[in-house]
């Protein structure tokens, strides 16, 4: 069992979520009274959104501003620590009695208040390894099959998808992309109709091969073709995996209840965002179970809902702040300097280009600013 300090505060997850509220409670709390634990995959922070740019080719992002250490993480230094670990379980009782959580390896971190922001589990070259050296390696062998690949398929015509081709053809562009996506429009029907054309439009004029209705099952290379589902043919030296994103809840489900996700894997959470049968459980990020796109700004306003209501949980008050969903958008880069974003305000607003790359510029550095660098 960790030292126990007053009382201690657990978050699993150091990513947009966890780290978010990591930081903002370190500043409010006094570290002679309170503690921090962020116990997170990996030793060093995972700007997710800068990952498709960073493992296409070593142009238009620098590497420093998609991995960086924790250590500018805490306001307060002595108030936390980040402890790199995986999280197998929750040993919890109903209410607001202490629990812990057990690592892999069998440690258990006790706390007053737990934290769950363990976001979505990734396939492909966006799935980074778990040490800097061998997320180095990853970086530079995909980098390296980008550039000698002529023949690239792209299975998934999602956000991560769309952009991926975007990249490539931006970099390399004599080389073929095809993107191939199960529904009749890329995106999926979350966004408006008017969108998903306009974003497959972008897509075609960046010179992205779009296959709609159909998809590739079998995604290991057998040849120098894949065949679809319809029979169709395509040339292929390299498929990219960009599909299927799933919540990293199993831990939660086994321990907590297979009533406390929904058939999705995400988590029931109340307006408060605190999982209903435990009073000092709060959920933030990706995983939490609100009809909303699973992205960046959304997951900002949960963690500053989260923060305010573990503090009042530590000083025996009922949480009050709650969260109200932030209106629909989506940023779609298409390479380096093209792209779209759709806002939901008014008629439901789509901008070009310039606010594209100037936007997704932004949120490229707004995690490594946030966190100090
Ligand atoms: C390739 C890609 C591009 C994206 N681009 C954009 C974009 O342009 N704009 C945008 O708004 N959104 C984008 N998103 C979505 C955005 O990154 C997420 O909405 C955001 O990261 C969610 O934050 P989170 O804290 O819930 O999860 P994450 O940021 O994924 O963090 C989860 C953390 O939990 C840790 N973890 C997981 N399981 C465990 C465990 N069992 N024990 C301990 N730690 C654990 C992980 O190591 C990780 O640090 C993108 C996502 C991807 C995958």
């Amino acid at each position: 069992m960790s030292s126990v300090k007053e009382k201690n505060v657990v978050i699993v997850g150091g990513g947009f979520g966890g780290a978010t509220i990591a930081r903002e409670l370190s500043g409010k709390l006094d570290p002679s009274k309170y503690h921090i634990t962020l116990v997170t995959l990996r030793p060093f922070m995972v700007n997710l959104t800068a990952t498709i740019r960073l493992t296409t080719s070593e142009l238009g992002v620098e590497e420093k501003k998609v991995i960086f250490p924790y250590d500018k993480l805490f306001h307060k230094k002595d108030v936390g620590t980040v402890k790199v670990g995986r999280v197998t379980a929750v040993e919890a009782s109903e209410g607001s009695k202490p629990g812990c959580v057990v690592l892999e390896g069998g440690e258990k971190l006790s706390y007053n208040v737990l934290v769950l922001a363990p976001g979505f589990r990734w396939n492909g070259p966006v799935s980074l390894p778990y040490t800097e050296e061998e997320t180095r390696a990853h970086i530079d062998s995909w980098r390296e099959k980008f550039k000698t690949s002529k023949n690239i398929v792209v299975v998934g015509g999602g956000a991560v998808g769309i952009e991926f081709s975007g990249e490539i053809r931006d970099v390399y562009p004599d080389a073929k992309v095809t993107l191939i996506h199960r529904d009749r429009l890329l995106l999926n029907d979350f966004f408006p109709e008017k969108f998903r054309k306009a974003i497959e439009k972008d897509a075609r004029a960046g010179g992205v091969d779009v296959v709609l209705n159909d998809s590739l099952e079998d995604l290991e290379l057998k040849g120098t073709s894949v065949t679809l589902e319809s029979g169709k043919k395509i040339d292929a030296d390299l498929i990219i995996p960009a599909f299927g994103g799933k919540p990293a809840t199993d831990f939660i489900a086994s321990s907590l209840g297979a009533d406390s996700l929904t058939d999705k894997g995400l988590v029931k959470v109340t307006k408060t965002l605190r999982l209903p049968a435990y009073t000092n459980i709060f959920a933030a990020g990706d995983i939490i179970d609100v009809q909303e796109s699973k992205q960046v700004v959304p997951t900002y306003f949960h963690a500053s809902v989260v923060a305010a209501n573990v503090l009042a949980v530590l000083n025996d008050k009922e949480p009050k702040r709650e969260y109200s969903k932030v209106p629909i958008s989506m940023c779609v880069s298409n390479g380096r300097n093209r792209g779209l974003i759709y806002v939901d305000i008014l008629w439901g607003i789509i901008f070009g280009n310039w606010v594209a790359s100037f936007a997704k510029n932004f949120l490229f550095n707004l995690m490594p600013k946030n966190y100090g660098q």
